[in-house]
């Protein structure tokens, strides 16, 4: 289930400017992990007053209030996704830069047992793997 990041901000009390709004709907209609560019220039083909700077601080100011997620998928730039309810990991493809998202129950509890082993319970976690796709003549 995906809340409206517009809605989401109105709830905190956030002051939703006219750019604002935009950014927030280029951010909850993203089925992707797009980074601030790709941002910005979505965000622009619907408003083209609105600057990478503005962009820059929209994005950090939902980070900051919990509505994005910031990601480093180790290509050097950060991406964000809009926080979700379930919990999902990531599978990148290291070739084009493409990112799945999974969620497999026994990798779950295997991380569960292990923080307890080491004395402690879980309460997040983030994996990422990475990998290149097996091509079918291999
Ligand atoms: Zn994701």
């Amino acid at each position: 289930m995906t809340v409206d990041i517009e809605q989401h901000c109105i709830d905190k009390g956030m002051r939703m400017t006219e750019q604002r709004r935009v950014i927030a709907r280029v951010l909850t209609e993203a089925d992707d992990h797009p980074d601030v560019e790709e941002v910005y220039r979505r965000s622009t083909a619907v408003d083209s007053r609105i600057s990478i700077a503005t962009v820059y601080r929209t994005v950090r100011l939902f980070e900051e209030a919990g509505i994005l997620e910031r990601h480093d998928f180790r290509d050097g730039r950060a991406r964000y996704e809009q926080v979700r309810e379930e919990h999902h990991d990531h599978l990148i493809n290291v070739e084009n830069g493409e990112v799945m998202e999974f969620h497999d129950l026994e990798i779950e509890a295997l991380q569960r047992k292990v923080a307890e082993r080491l004395g402690f319970k879980l309460i997040d976690h983030r994996m990422e793997l990475y990998g290149v796709p097996v091509s079918s003549d291999d």
